[in-house]
Formats: structure tokens, C-alpha cells, sequence
């Protein structure tokens, strides 16, 4: 029997029927589930206009609670790019609300640098999370479809398309940046500021997985009293374990791909476009979970 389509990929469908400009923003774990480089031909091929990483999203972050941390010394803090970590916050322990770093998440950082750079082009985002879904909703004017990569592979293979021939000299059009693609790996955050630069290096617990998160917030009093900033990532093994991916791969295997990708690319250095902080001019990056 046919997999239905589901209601995302109906609105992607109509998109790419219609003659609005469109970006494709990939999330970096994009690598355990698709070729590099040949993702980006074949998103041309589907016919968007811009094809870009969210990984500057990700450095735009990183410079955010670097900056914040160092101002805000006497509290604990929890990362914020998980949705699934900040619903479990705000509906199970509100009294920690206050407590998350009061910033957007990479997708919405890259969309909003991505609606002021390419005005009236529609962005959507693909990658391994579901609640990304529900995330995108409080941002209507940011992010206009996600869609995970189960969901663009079914999409591709009743185009027929996931068989086309790669150009290896295809690149993302723009905005990139390097350390943050090891962002969906388990203290990804962590080790792309680095640590030194949190100004809380001995302070930092990284957890990974539902369980040891809930672990954690359900003794966050006690255990803030030993950390200042919580990197979590809701899914085993980070964004790569997410629920959307398609690889039922080892999560070894999957990190070793996300490393090589960063490899690769950093040689490949002369190809991107790299991000820089003027192109962030004038945006706001905050957000209140209070
Ligand atoms: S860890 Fe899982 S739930 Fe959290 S952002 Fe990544 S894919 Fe989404």
C-alpha cells in the first residue's frame, strides 16, 4: 500500500508548483541520511532557488551564549535548540523556564537571517526532527514548511529522483560556516564554541536521550548547584538519532559520517560562502520561554 502523504509534503508539492522563490535549508545531520554534494543537485532539480545549511544558524547561537554565559555568571542555564527539551521544560517543570537560554534555535536563527537577506522567498527546512514541526509554527514569518528527511525521501522517490547523476562541484549558495556541523552530535554545542570560550569550561554537563535528561531536570536543583550550562540533546546520540532520519545505521556510523563531512568541507574551504557577523545586522536573536 502507498505511504500516505503527509499534510507537509502536500504544501512542499504546492510550492514547488508555484512560482514563489524558495530556499531549501538543510540541517547539518543531513549527511547520515543523503550524498554530499549530490542533495544539492538534486534540491535544484525539485526546483528551489537557494540551497543553504543551517549551520550558520548554529554559529549565529554559539556567539549568543557565548556573550550570555559571560555576563550571567550566577545562575545554571539549559540550551535551547532542542524543542523537544524546551516543550518538556515548559510543560513539566515551568519553575525552570527562566532557566533556559533565552535565544532561538539554529532553524530559526538561519530563517530569520534568511528572510532579511532574501525577502519574500519562502524557507523551508529540512531534517531529522518532528517537533521542529510544531517549533516552526510560533515563527510563521520565518519558517514556512518543515519537512524531515523520511518524509523528502518519500517525496523523491515518487518524483523519481533520488537516482539523478551528482555535480561534484555543486556547493550551498550561501551563509555557511564549518564548526557547527558536528552541531546534531551529542555535545555538538559544546565542542563547536568550544568550551574555553563559555567561560565555564569544568562547568558543563552534556547529556543526551529523553531519559538522562529527565534525569537531570528532575534533580535540577541539586545538580545546578554543580553546573552552569546543560547541553541536551532530546534524541540518543543528538539530532542524528532524531526521528525523521531515514539511517537505522549504528550511531557510530552515523557520527563518523558527520565527522568526515566536516572534514571534507573544511578542505573544500574556498567553496563556501562564509557567514559572517555583519550579516546579522539588525536582527534580534532573543526569545522569551517566560
Ligand atoms: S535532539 Fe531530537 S528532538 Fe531535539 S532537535 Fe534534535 S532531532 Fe529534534
Amino acid at each position: 500500500m502507498p505511504t500516505p502523504i503527509s499534510p507537509d509534503i502536500q504544501k512542499l508539492d504546492h510550492l514547488l508548483s508555484s512560482t514563489e522563490k524558495k530556499i531549501a535549508m538543510l540541517a547539518p545531520s543531513f549527511v547520515v541520511d543523503f550524498e554530499y554534494p549530490k542533495i544539492i543537485t538534486i534540491l535544484r532539480h525539485l526546483g528551489f532557488d537557494k540551497i543553504v545549511e543551517t549551520t550558520f544558524g548554529a554559529k549565529i547561537v554559539n556567539e549568543c551564549y557565548k556573550e550570555f554565559l559571560s555576563k550571567n555568571q550566577s545562575k545554571s542555564y539549559i540550551s535551547s535548540p532542542c524543542p523537544t527539551l524546551v516543550a518538556l521544560v515548559e510543560n513539566k517543570y515551568p519553575q525552570y523556564k527562566e532557566n533556559l537560554m533565552p535565544f532561538v534555535s539554529p532553524m530559526v536563527a538561519m530563517g530569520k537571517v534568511l528572510k532579511t537577506h532574501f525577502p519574500g522567498y519562502k524557507v523551508v527546512f529540512i531534517g531529522p526532527c518532528l517537533t521542529k514541526k510544531l517549533e516552526a509554527k510560533k515563527f510563521p514569518q520565518v519558517i514556512d514548511i518543515v519537512i524531515t528527511f523520511s518524509e523528502l525521501q518519500q517525496y523523491l522517490n515518487n518524483k523519481n529522483l533520488r537516482n539523478i547523476e551528482s555535480n561534484l562541484e555543486e556547493k550551498f549558495d550561501s551563509l555557511s560556516t564549518e564548526a557547527t556541523k558536528i552541531y546534531p552530535l551529542d555535545g555538538g554545542m559544546t565542542e563547536s564554541m568550544p568550551a574555553d570560550d563559555l567561560g565555564c569550561k569544568d562547568k558543563i554537563k552534556i547529556v543526551n536521550g529523553l531519559q538522562n535528561e529527565l534525569k537531570i531536570l528532575s534533580n535540577f536543583g541539586t545538580e545546578s548547584q554543580k553546573f552552569r550550562f546543560f547541553d541536551c540533546l532530546s534524541c540518543p546520540g543528538g539530532c542524528i538519532g532524531g526521528p525523521g532520519m531515514i539511517s537505522k545505521e549504528p550511531t557510530q556510523t552515523k557520527i563518523q559520517k558527520v565527522r568526515n563531512y566536516l572534514y571534507q568541507t573544511t578542505k573544500e574551504k574556498d567553496k563556501w560562502e562564509e557567514g559572517k557577523s555583519e550579516d546579522t545586522t539588525g536582527i534580534s536573536f532573543e526569545s522569551n520561554f517566560n
